[in-house]
């Protein structure tokens, strides 16, 4: 891979190619043929340095601009020739580029760069030297419609200064819009550009103009292919045997933990030791080739070194799908490598499928199979967790149990040498336990492929993603602008959208995402809300929260209001967030809840908002908001603040599967992202 940057008026000719407009220009390499291409030109006329060492020109002193005659012209090149060996006197200077001054306009940037998981990126916002000061810019994963690029423009914040702004003309937004889909057909048909910006692009009431490009090529660049995967066998998941291997009676050891676990396995359970003829009280094997019987999953504990003869004697014995929990491959370094390739080979081999290795396992909650060494099986349940770090499924697992969730498939992805998160989630797509999905995320290889299978299952069920790396820190110092301006996080986040994943940041929102969209209701169908709540102080802050996080708090038809009049206290709000008042009963939310619904084509989502007192107990208020629910097909959320009093109210909407949260800032915030992925 030899990266090399293309001079400027090799990118201008590039770019004029596909229509971009860039200003006239000629290259000099001596003060007097610099003076006639000015000459040429037409005054005033901008001058720069050309090396191939030099990025940042100005930066080097290498850019005169208002050059107004010839004399002066001559006089730049020695000044910007001299300039550029001060700043680096190794540098290659090949020469001067003589270009048409354009007329001052709004500094706009487009760049683009590779990015390793999800290949070519374009992105768009305000240009000029503060860019990463304002850091106004937005991303699409390409390829992209004329449609998504008109969305681009409107996203950034400067927008008003190209739509026009307090008394300023609008500008070419169109001519914009032409602009970039030019930019976007160069980039994606210029097979070795592998990443460019242009910054400035100078945006007029007409037309627009590119007066800067800094386009990087790369002879061999990297080929992203979207691999078709066949679907693993849904049998494959749902063993009826399965054999330990390396099960062991010493507690210490992985193999006794897994064993244990594996205890409650309503199927048949072959451990395998190769000193022992009895383990855990159980009748053991030498080898798994000794099982008189078909066995359909084996769990591999042993030492790394021992797993290719281990998963030899499987692949002889025919059993279709190995979890390797055995680390010490890959992630060790090259030893480890090898002896995973080899593992791999032996499998291939005999078309035995490998998950991990260096992973806890697999649990299907629902069938009694947990393979892991948690330290206590998770409940079954609709969410399917499958996660790339062991540590965080322990974590998850046991905090589940104390919050009542429970899982239909939890999966440690471990290396991924074969199955990896697109087989995973073929998986659970297919599987009729699993509602919702929560993936967490450090790194995909294939980007496009997941974003293609990821796609189709969200279409289904609710996929919900937490992915670390929000940081920017060990990020490589970019070679242009655009790669320090949106990170790897901000592609995976647009990919998120794309692919119609949610993504959330912290583990107890992922969870609280996923089970309300796994909810019956399913997704919100809108952003319209309704608040309804016996408190005043709730009522302001919930629309606070709404309006932070994106929630469209709808006005109340002064209809709806009167309706409301003649059966609410005189002095109600007469608006929305609706304030019952402290002394509302059962009876006043029953009435509204029942004209709410009646008028259910006014709003997409309810909040109900309530704390205790002694007019209204919690269990009252639940069974009004389930009753409401039942009226209406549309989204129901409760959220019944305060302590133990409220536990039961909370409880009877769990079980009705009505999304009921206990603190009023989160219930807001989950929906924001919820609306953020839907209706952006
Ligand atoms: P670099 O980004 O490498 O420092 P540029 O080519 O972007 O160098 O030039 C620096 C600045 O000079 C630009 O941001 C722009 O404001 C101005 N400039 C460059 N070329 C022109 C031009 N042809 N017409 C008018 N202004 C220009
Ligand atoms: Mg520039």
């Amino acid at each position: 891979m030899t990266r090399k940057m293309l001079s400027e008026s090799e990118g201008y000719d590039l770019l004029r190619k596909y229509g971009v407009p860039v200003p006239a220009f000629e290259s000099a390499t001596s003060p007097r043929a610099a003076g006639e291409a000015a000459e040429r030109i037409g005054f005033p006329v901008v001058m720069k340095i050309v090396s191939p060492q030099i990025v940042h020109k100005s930066d080097a002193g290498g850019v005169i601009v208002g050059v107004g005659s010839k004399d002066q012209a001559t006089a730049a090149f020695t000044k910007i020739v001299d300039s550029a060996k001060e700043y680096n006197s190794e540098a290659e200077i090949t020469g001067v580029l003589v270009e048409e001054q354009a007329a001052p306009g709004l500094e706009l940037i487009i760049g683009g760069k590779t990015d390793p998981a999800f290949g070519k990126v374009l992105t768009f916002g305000m240009g000029g030297t503060l860019v990463e000061l304002m850091k106004d810019v937005t991303l699409r994963i390409l390829p992209i419609t004329e449609e998504e690029i008109r969305c681009m423009v409107r996203e950034i914040n400067a927008y008003p200064l190209i739509a026009g702004y307090r008394g300023m003309k609008p500008r070419d937004e169109e001519g914009l819009v032409q602009a970039i889909l030019a930019v976007t057909r160069f980039f994606e048909e210029e097979e070795t550009v592998v990443e460019f910006d242009l910054n400035p692009l100078r945006l007029y009431e007409q037309g627009c103009l590119a007066v800067d490009a800094r386009v990087i090529v790369d002879d061999n660049p990297p080929k992203m292919v979207v691999e078709d995967r066949v679907e693993i066998p849904l049998e494959y998941f749902n063993p009826r045997s399965v054999a330990v291997i390396g099960a062991s009676s010493d507690s210490s050891k992985m193999g006794y933990a897994v064993l244990h676990n594996l205890l409650q396995f309503p199927g048949q359970i072959y451990p395998v030791n190769n000193k022992r003829g009895e383990v855990q009280g159980l009748k053991a094997y030498r080898s798994v080739k000794d099982i008189p019987a078909p066995v359909d999953m084996a769990v591999v504990t042993v030492p790394a070194n021992f797993v290719p003869m281990v998963i030899e004697e499987c692949g002889q014995k025919g059993i279709p799908i190995v979890v390797v929990i055995t680390a010490g491959f890959k992630e060790m370094g090259e030893t480890g490598k090898a002896l995973e390739e080899r593992i791999m080979a032996i499998a291939k081999g005999y078309g035995t499928r490998i998950i991990g290795p260096n992973c806890l396992g697999l649990i299907v909650p629902p069938r009694g199979l947990d393979t892991t060494y948690v330290h206590e099986s998770p409940k079954p349940g609709n969410i399917a967790f499958i996660s790339q770090s062991g540590a965080i499924i322990n974590t998850v697992v046991d905090w589940s149990l104390a919050e009542d969730i429970g899982f239909s498939a939890v999966v440690s992805v471990g290396n991924q040498s074969d199955l990896n998160f697109l087989d995973y989630l073929n998986w659970v797509k297919r599987d009729p336990k699993t509602k919702g999905v929560i993936l967490y995320i450090e790194e995909i290889k294939n980007g496009k492929a997941f974003m293609k299978v990821v796609e189709e299952v969200a279409r289904e069920k609710p996929v919900v993603a937490i992915k670390s790396g929000s940081s920017t820190k060990g990020q490589a110092a970019a070679s242009s602008h655009t790669g320090s301006l949106s990170g790897s996080y901000d592609v995976y986040m647009e990919a998120f959208r794309r692919s119609g994943v949610i993504p959330v940041h912290t583990l107890t929102g992922t969870f609280q995402v996923a089970e309300m969209c796994a909810s019956p209701k399913g997704y919100p169908q809108g952003k319209r809300a309704i608040v309804i709540t016996n408190a005043g102080g709730f009522a302001v802050l919930s629309s606070d929260y709404a309006e932070r996080y994106g929630i469209e708090l709808i006005d109340l038809p002064p209809a709806v209001i009167d309706e409301l009049n003649e059966f609410l206290p005189e002095f109600w709000n007469k608006n929305n967030p609706i304030d019952l008042l402290g002394d509302a009963t059962d009876k006043r939310f029953q009435k509204t809840f029942e004209l709410l619904a009646k008028h259910d084509d006014l709003w997409d989502i309810a909040f109900v908002v309530g704390f205790p007192n002694l007019v209204l107990t919690s269990e009252q208020l639940a069974n009004e908001v389930v009753r409401f629910s039942e009226q209406t097909d549309k989204m129901i959320v409760g959220t019944l603040l305060g302590g133990d009093s409220m536990q039961r109210g909370r409880k009877i909407l769990r079980d009705r599967q009505i999304p009921s949260f206990d603190e009023l800032d989160f219930t807001f915030r989950v929906m924001g992202r919820i609306l953020w992925q839907r209706f952006r």
